[in-house]
């Protein structure tokens, strides 16, 4: 049961319909803006199968070219980091660090590195700046997981710091593949999950993300027409609100258990039965295995409220209990409100600590962006 928290039901039940699976995270569309965070305010969500196939004679992405390789270990993840051809004003060191950060702050969440093998290729963009999109796939070419992350060649240092995308990828490898009517959880999941990972891997503080999830959460709330979320395909309800639905689970879990588990060690334990990107599970299923690792139903039971029925969170409540309080063009936390605990241990820095690569320190990616000219195949 979810206590605490309102919900205002509307709409009648459906049906549940039925559609075609097919094998594809998709993350597409990402179109940016200065400012990272407020750039999923302005995602366009484009559809990805007419995306790949057009105009390139190797087919499918994970089988374009590359230039050159780097690879590193998360504990006994390997992630394989591909460059395809073509220009970025950025060294090879850079973007590794970039890719670095991303990965230790999934593992630092999962408490591992999700699949033992993610291959991700960099394609970098003539003429064009910043993170441009990421596409994650599960089980193709051979690999449990494969993303492909559009650069653009004058991407700068800044940009990288400002990145949110390639964690939000990386946490797609961390949950079984969806039939469409359950693509929200795969968005929700990443949009909740990426900045609470990167918190708690010190990359980003705290404030920024309650701030962040305060202003934009509320674009989850139900559309005209809404049927809950299985059956209504908008964006704001796929990323936003499925983000919500993360939350108020998180929120939920912690308060019937007294704050001593939380969504992440649902979520580690459907990672450790083996609910990664390269396998197909019923919603139900992963919700079963996570609320049991819980000793809850709130997975189970919110999706049987939230699936097929318009549900609005009460989320100027939600922030009140929390203790996160508007503050300008940011928040302050309340930490007498009743459930600062929940709020502190949602971001706090797991008991198992963080997973690094062997030998790196996660920080910010420096030095000087470089322009480089005329050296096709380096980044
Ligand atoms: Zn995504």
């Amino acid at each position: 049961m979810i206590r605490n928290l309102s919900l205002l039901w509307r709409g009648r039940v459906r049906s549940l319909l039925q559609f075609f699976c097919v094998v594809l995270v998709v993350c597409f569309g990402l179109i940016l803006s200065s400012v990272a965070r407020a750039q999923k305010t302005q995602w366009q969500p484009a559809h990805p199968r007419s995306h790949w196939h057009a105009g390139h004679s190797w087919g499918p992405p994970w089988n374009a070219p590359v230039a050159h390789s780097e690879s590193f270990y998360v504990g006994p993840s390997k992630i394989e980091v591909d460059f395809g051809p073509g220009q970025i004003d950025l060294s090879t060191r850079q973007v590794m660090r970039w890719v670095k950060n991303a990965a230790s702050s999934v593992a630092t969440y999962y408490g591992q590195f999700p699949v033992l093998l993610d291959r991700i290729l960099i394609v970098p963009v003539p003429h064009a700046a910043g993170v441009l999109s990421g596409t994650t796939w599960g089980d193709v070419g051979g690999d449990p997981a494969f993303t492909m992350m559009r650069v653009g060649q004058h991407t700068t240092v800044e940009d990288l710091n400002r990145d949110w995308m390639m964690t939000h990828e990386m946490v797609h490898t961390a949950f079984p593949t969806q039939k469409d009517s359950h693509h929200w959880i795969e968005e929700g999941l990443a949009t909740y999950i990426e900045p609470v990972a990167r918190v708690q891997n010190g990359l980003l503080p705290a404030k920024k993300i309650w701030w962040d999830m305060m202003r934009d959460m509320p674009q989850g709330y139900p559309p005209p027409g809404d049927k809950g979320l299985d059956l209504t395909h908008t964006w704001g309800l796929t990323y936003w609100g499925g983000a919500q639905f993360c939350l108020l689970a998180d929120v939920s879990i912690r308060e019937e258990t007294h704050n001593r588990m939380g969504l992440q060690d649902a979520l580690r334990a459907i990672v450790r039965a083996g609910g990664t990107i390269n396998h197909n599970w019923p919603i139900k299923n992963a919700l079963a295995v996570g609320d049991r690792a819980t000793g809850t139903h709130v997975l189970e039971d919110m999706y049987a409220q939230m699936a097929d029925h318009a549900v609005k969170v009460d989320l100027p409540k939600l922030w009140k209990e929390l203790g996160v309080v508007r503050d300008g063009e940011g928040v302050r936390f309340d930490a007498h409100a009743p459930e600062a605990s929940i709020r502190r241990a949602i971001d706090a820095m797991p008991k198992s600590g963080r997973m690094t690569p062997k030998g790196f320190t996660p920080g910010p990616v420096r030095g000087a962006t470089v322009q480089m000219v005329g050296q096709p195949g380096k980044a």
